[in-house]
């Protein structure tokens, strides 16, 4: 089996990458490096990186000429949600245009079977936690609304062709391989865990923590951390799942609980054994109080089993990739 891997040089995709290698799929990577990591690409994973767009349909139809593709897995988004707000049009080209031609491309080539990185970001403010899928989604920034807009075209697609895909609606991914060669390197990083590890390095003065009048026990925001190679072992469960004709559906990739931004502070500073000064700061807009995810329906149908759900585990295998890679 030989799967088509967009943004396999993101943080997600090269987990996933990673973890299909596992499995014993044959992977090729496609990706246009705006944000990705070729060295972990060609130096750590070993496989064969096409430097290109999705949205490029003379590249997309010469992959699919060239290749056997059996499935493919679309990693490949822009996804700061601060950017999306002042550079929508940089996101709904890439987002929703490039995944558009891609799908196309699949179209022609008669490859059927797509999973899709989705988000929490689609639902926007929950109108109750755990969010379960059917929910109803209202996104608060052109970065989720750009993901709903993929989840409506893979359902009408559903409708009219012979496609089927799963989307799979990430909380906060977090965490790194435990075995310390792949990780979180955003430039510029704006997530919490991997700012929160720049300060314990020494590489930032302090963090600051956005809100701390929220209507939460200790009056910062809650989140759902799920470990990166949970996600990844999710969409192996999804493609086998499409493999075996499982119908086009959306699961949501929760925990059911979430830390807030001090704990995960304090978690920090007990594995790190580092100081990590803090500062108390404005709320940042746009952020809901607590984002918590039911993974119940992805266990029940997908046979999801999250091996890495405490804290503890993802921030010291974050902590671990943080030392090899920005010491
Ligand atoms: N956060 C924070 N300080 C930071 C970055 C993030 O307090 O420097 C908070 C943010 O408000 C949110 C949580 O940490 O409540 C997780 O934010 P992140 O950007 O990592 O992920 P998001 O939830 O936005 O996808």
């Amino acid at each position: 089996m030989a799967i088509l891997v967009t943004g396999g040089a993101g943080y997600i995709g090269s987990h996933s990458v990673l973890t299909l290698q596992k499995a014993g799929y044959e992977v090729i990577v496609l990706d246009n490096l705006v944000y990705g990591h070729q060295d972990l690409v060609e130096k750590v994973l070993k496989v064969k990186l096409i430097v290109g767009s999705t949205g490029d349909r003379a590249l997309l139809r010469e992959i699919f000429a060239n290749h056997q593709i059996d499935a493919v897995m679309h990693f490949a988004a822009y996804a700061y949600v601060g950017e999306s707000v002042t550079q929508p049009a940089k996101y709904y080209q890439n987002n929703v245009v490039g995944t558009l031609t891609l799908l196309e491309a699949m179209l022609e080539a008669d490859i059927n079977k797509f999973v899709f990185s989705s988000t929490c970001a689609t639902y926007g403010v929950p109108d109750a936690v755990p969010i379960t899928e059917d929910q109803s989604q209202n996104p608060i920034n052109p970065y989720g609304a750009t993901k709903l807009m993929v989840e409506r075209i893979l359902q009408d697609f559903n409708q009219a062709y012979d496609f089927r895909s799963v989307c799979l609606r990430y909380f906060n991914a977090a965490g790194a391989d435990p075995e310390g060669n792949l990780g979180e390197d955003h430039n510029p990083e704006t997530h919490l865990i991997p700012l929160v590890l720049q300060t314990a390095l020494g590489h930032r003065e302090s963090v600051s923590i956005f809100g701390t009048d929220y209507d939460t026990p200790d009056g910062s925001c809650i989140r759902d951390y799920i470990h990166v190679l949970d996600i990844a072992q999710a969409h192996i469960l999804a493609l086998k799942y499409l493999i075996d004709n499982g119908a086009t559906d959306v699961f949501n990739l929760g925990n059911g609980s979430g830390f807030s931004v001090k704990e995960v502070i304090a978690t920090a500073r007990k594995i790190t054994g580092k100081e990590i000064k803090a500062e108390l700061s404005d709320r940042r807009p746009g952020d809901p109080p607590t984002l918590v995810g039911s993974g119940a329906k992805a266990k029940k149908i997908l046979g999801w089993q999250p091996a890495f759900f405490n804290l503890d585990d993802i921030i010291s295998h974050a902590w671990q990739w943080h030392q090899k890679r920005h010491q």
